[in-house]
């Protein structure tokens, strides 16, 4: 779209929205579902049926409460703050989003007060995004974390030399990368008669129906990880929409459980997966006679530390797996301070800049490289950044499940067998669409509730390895 169009744009979103907002929330709406209650009461929880009215349901009454000026003016405001975003963000200068972000916190703070909530008001937000979830219980989760990643990330620090990646900045063919990127998440099980891949500034995936689910990829010379990295990520998206039934097509249970459900998908590929050593067995054969020249004299375990490397960065979607919670958890903090005042919108640089010291040891540069980073704030809704470590927690946390039903998972993809996998997250996670919150998904797939023990054992133990951090502390007195 030309900039020129912006205005128009924000116009006609905001009249779409308040259409359909002032449709679902009407009474005849109410009275269906009333009806629908009645005559489905005795159908298992499960049923396509009571699903759909119950998460049906769950739409409407919180669609209720937010009135249609509201959700007219949140359409508007997201349009309009986005290229004020962009410029600060160009020309490093956060003053000049200031405005539009005091607008946005005082947004979400109206949402938050229609929504209504007992304890805090972050619970009202957190609530649309992953349903059943509680700002406490996060903030426990948060803390078990940072007790665990932050004297790792020291411990990493201290023996940085153990992983050198510096192949990964040998220079690699752009158009090579991408159609090896391809191939690759056509193994892992991504359907191209349902989907297809393009070239974009920001890797994303997109779905209009099971039937046509697309990724797209970024790619750089200079770094490999970015392409095929970024291309699993989207593509474990992308095969959590296809696996989505016609059953629910169309209907409001079709679509993600969450964001943080939806993340764990994407993650689970691209680290527990594409991350792993196993994986890099089956795969640097292959890669290696592609790229002959910059991988020479780099064998395969070689490359599996060098894609691992872990180090303390700036930028969120370019951290490694074990600092990457440390900038959500940053983020967590900071939205809900905003929304209860207890941080002015103007103090937002000094306060990331501090946390940012003090959970990863760097001092930040300018605000490009601090809080004008992410896109979120401009369109609003705050909430939505915890789905990110959430995603990484449920993808550790499924994978632990599927480790005991797949004993011999490694194996398999060592030998680049993915369809036991992509099953099982099928018939557990991806065909259910909405119908779950969250938990309510973890308790049925793992027997336990959304718990941050399984990825904290993982990252433990294969940067303990990567680093022989594990060998050290043996040898410690
Ligand atoms: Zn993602």
């Amino acid at each position: 779209m030309p900039r020129g169009g912006l205005q128009s744009r924000a116009e006609q979103l905001s009249t779409l929205l308040r259409l359909a907002h002032v449709r679902f929330t009407s009474d005849a709406v109410g009275r269906l579902l009333e009806t629908l209650e009645d005559e489905l009461a005795n159908r298992p929880f499960d049923s396509d049926e009571a699903s759909l009215v119950r998460v049906t349901r769950r739409d409407y009454d919180e669609a209720r409460k937010l009135p249609a000026d509201l959700v007219a003016e949140v359409a508007r405001a997201g349009t309009v703050a986005r290229p004020a975003w962009e410029k600060a963000r160009r020309d490093e200068k956060f003053s000049l989003f200031e405005p539009y972000l005091v607008k946005n916190v005082e947004l979400n703070r109206r949402i938050a007060d229609a929504i209504g909530y007992e304890d805090r008001p972050y619970d009202a937000l957190l609530n649309r995004s992953e349903p059943g979830l509680k700002t406490a219980e996060l903030e426990a989760i948060f803390a078990e974390l940072k007790r665990a990643i932050v004297p790792l990330v020291a411990d990493i620090a201290r023996h940085a030399d153990a992983v050198d990646d510096r192949v990964l900045y040998r220079g690699f063919d752009p158009d090579l990368q991408v159609s090896y990127a391809l191939e690759t998440v056509k193994r892992l099980g991504y359907d191209l008669e349902r989907g297809r891949q393009d070239i974009s500034t920001h890797p994303f995936s997109t779905a209009f129906g099971p039937g046509d689910v697309r990724i797209t990829t970024r790619v750089s010379r200079d770094f490999f990880n970015e392409c095929l990295f970024g291309s699993i990520h989207e593509s474990g998206h992308a095969m959590y929409n296809q696996g989505m039934g016609q059953n629910i097509d169309r209907t409001p249970l079709w679509g993600g459980a969450s964001p943080g459900v939806h993340e764990s998908q994407s993650r689970l590929w691209e680290n527990l997966v594409g991350r792993s050593f196993p994986f890099w067995r089956h795969f640097y054969p292959s890669l290696r006679s592609v790229f002959q020249e910059p991988l020479r004299g780099v064998d395969e375990e070689g490359f599996y530390r060098a894609v691992n490397r872990s180090y303390p960065s700036f930028i969120r979607v370019e951290a490694d797996e074990v600092t990457y919670n440390m900038h959500v958890l940053l983020r967590f903090e900071l939205e809900n301070e905003m929304l209860e005042g207890a941080l002015k919108v103007k103090d937002l640089p000094e306060a990331w800049d501090a946390r940012f010291k003090s959970y990863l040891g760097l001092t930040v540069p300018n605000d490009r490289e601090g809080a004008l980073q992410d896109i979120h704030w401009s369109y609003v809704s705050f909430g939505i950044f915890p789905g990110y470590t959430i995603g990484n927690l449920i993808g550790a946390q499924l994978m632990e499940k599927i480790r005991v039903e797949l004993p011999d998972l490694n194996a398999q993809i060592e030998r680049g067998e993915f369809a036991a996998l992509l099953s099982w997250l099928r018939k557990n996670v991806h065909r259910h669409g909405r119908k779950f919150t969250p938990n309510e998904l973890m308790e049925r797939a793992t027997g336990k509730p959304l718990t941050a023990k399984p990825w904290i054992a993982y990252v433990q133990k294969k940067f303990g390895a990567l680093y022989g951090l594990n060998e050290a502390r043996k040898a410690a007195p």
